[in-house]
């Protein structure tokens, strides 16, 4: 049995110091451009929940803010007063973080602001210039950060004594149709549009006393879901002693259903696929983005090119779980045609399970991809770091420029497949339904309706809230150099003049489609 106790860290001790106020923010830009919520949107982001375990429960009063599921931050009351604000998010939050950095600090100028996450990452010196403290390297530097702001009290003491950040899920809001947890970091892929190839970090599968440390913080959860970036790995004993837990805590109820990400190499083994159903597998996500051979080469995704995915599908559905995938479209390097023709190839393919988003190949900051589009001056003049969001066309297309608007316009609900999408649910369930369980197939097919309708499916009960702020009341141009800012760029209330400059967006290029001048100290470094 579990040993519940061991979690228990120093929340039982009585406070000895006049506790920190600590703000930790999830931050974030809606595709939309309006100041929306995601509350059915899945995953939702965790690394809040676990910068806060490295934070003393005793000595600190936390708040987690995430903007994906709660909406943007801009609660004056929640603002103020805050000793220190940790902020994380991808590349397209970076303005968010500047952001919330002149509330916090015009509300109190002795606020320390902390920040970390993708961006921060690939622009460290350009950083320095807003922040207090950027954070460079993993998750745990925040103890690092809060020693030196604060003192060695106000590092939690699990910390101090395991080395493991233990997510405080006691604190956060945002886990309500499934609770995740994580069993290791990094990829040892390296895709050529992906973040963490330009981070370059060591793929690191994390001790199973921590995993079975955020197990027990859960508590009894129905669904859990492993945010990993890669839950397959090449340490065949890594694989097996992740298992031998997960049945153990299935039998145990900790979980009744769990799902993970994975990348194509875990299909390789057969005995993974009955493993994993036999502890309770939901689904598995792997990132197939192409069924086209020249373009998964292009992406540098060769792991995709050892077995055909459409086998690698069907095998993980007739093993009884759900296979879920997304697709990258590449209006650079492919014709529109042969998208199309791809995306043709799926919507009639009733043995594969359909995507859960369709989103543009995103040049993020210092991927190979970002530098093969500097080096062959694809970039278009004037974007803006938020525009990198895969929503938005950033860089020159093969077609024509009207062409590609329209394309990615029409693929943003599949307009002019849905009638095939229908097609496709109704002979996936009549092929499947004898080996996906209720809850397996349930899954698979909202992956279609999200399709269809990938805005309003993740929006839930928020979903009148989009009309109240400005959806509809602009045409998205659906292009960099000349898309609509978000409402959020507007201060919510009202600041120091010295904090304007923080409310201008990010510029990526100049008017010439260059590399902007700020910027180029980080990103011409390599
Ligand atoms: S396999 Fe996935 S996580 Fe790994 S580098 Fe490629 S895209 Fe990134």
């Amino acid at each position: 049995m579990l040993d519940r106790k061991r979690t228990n860290d120093d929340r039982r001790k009585p406070a000895v110091q006049t506790p920190k106020r600590i703000l930790i923010v999830n931050c974030y830009m809606d595709d939309l451009r309006v100041p929306i919520r995601r509350k059915t949107k899945i995953p939702q982001s965790m690394t809040a929940v676990f910068l806060a375990g490295l934070f003393s429960a005793r000595n600190c009063d936390i708040t987690l803010y995430s903007e994906l599921y709660s909406g943007p931050l801009e609660d004056e009351r929640l603002l103020s007063g805050t000793d220190m604000l940790v902020m994380t998010g991808v590349n397209t939050a970076f303005d968010r973080m500047l952001h919330l950095t002149a509330y916090v600090k015009s509300k109190n100028s002795k606020a320390v602001v902390v920040a970390g996450g993708s961006a921060i990452r690939a622009l460290p010196e350009y950083s320095k210039k807003f922040f207090d403290y950027c954070c460079t390297g993993d998750i745990e530097q925040l103890a690092d950060v809060i020693e030196d702001a604060f003192g060695r009290t106000y590092v939690s003491e699990t910390f101090k004594e395991t080395g493991w950040a233990v997510p405080r899920f006691d604190l956060v809001p945002w886990m309500t149709i499934m609770a995740y947890i994580e069993s290791s970091r990094n990829c040892y892929f390296r895709c050529s549009y992906c973040s963490l190839t330009a981070e370059n970090g060591k793929y690191q599968p994390y001790d199973i006393g921590y995993l079975r440390a955020q197990f027990v913080a859960l508590g009894s959860r129905r669904m859990v879901h492993f945010l990993d970036n890669n839950f397959a790995s090449p340490d065949r004993q890594f694989i097996l002693d992740r298992f031998e837990l997960l049945q153990e805590l299935h039998e145990a109820g900790y979980f009744r259903r769990w799902g993970a990400e994975v990348t194509s190499d875990f299909f390789l083994n057969d005995g993974n696929l009955k493993q994993a159903y036999d502890c309770g597998c939901l689904a598995l996500f792997c990132g197939v983005e192409s069924f086209d051979r020249k373009s998964l080469l292009h992406f540098r995704k060769y792991q995709n090119t050892t077995l055909p995915q459409v086998e690698i599908i069907r095998k993980c559905l007739d093993a009884g779980i759900t296979f879920l995938y997304g697709i990258v479209l590449d209006i650079t390097n492919r014709r529109i045609s042969e998208l199309k023709a791809e995306l043709d190839f799926i919507v009639g393919n009733s043995d594969i399970t359909l995507p859960a988003f369709v989103t543009l190949a995103i040049p993020l900051l210092k991927t190979p991809y970002f530098y093969d589009c500097l080096a062959q001056k694809r970039f278009l003049p004037n974007v803006k770091l938020r525009d990198l969001d895969g929503t938005t066309i950033t860089v020159k297309p093969l077609d024509s420029m009207t062409q590609a608007v329209q394309f990615v316009q029409d693929f943003q609900t599949l307009r002019g497949y849905k009638a095939r999408i229908m097609r496709h649910m109704k002979n996936f369930y009549k092929k499947y339904r004898s080996v996906l369980s209720w809850d397996r197939m349930g899954f698979a097919q909202y992956c279609a309706f999200h399709l269809c309708t990938p805005k309003l499916a993740t929006l839930g009960t928020d979903l009148g809230r989009i009309f109240g702020n400005g959806y509809g009341k602009y045409t998205r141009t659906y292009i960099g150099s000349t898309e609509v800012l978000d409402a959020v760029y507007k201060p919510a209330f009202r600041l120091d003049s010295k904090y304007e400059s923080y409310f201008k967006p990010t510029m990526l290029t100049d008017k010439h489609g260059n590399l902007s001048e700020t910027l180029q100290p980080d990103l011409l470094m390599n």
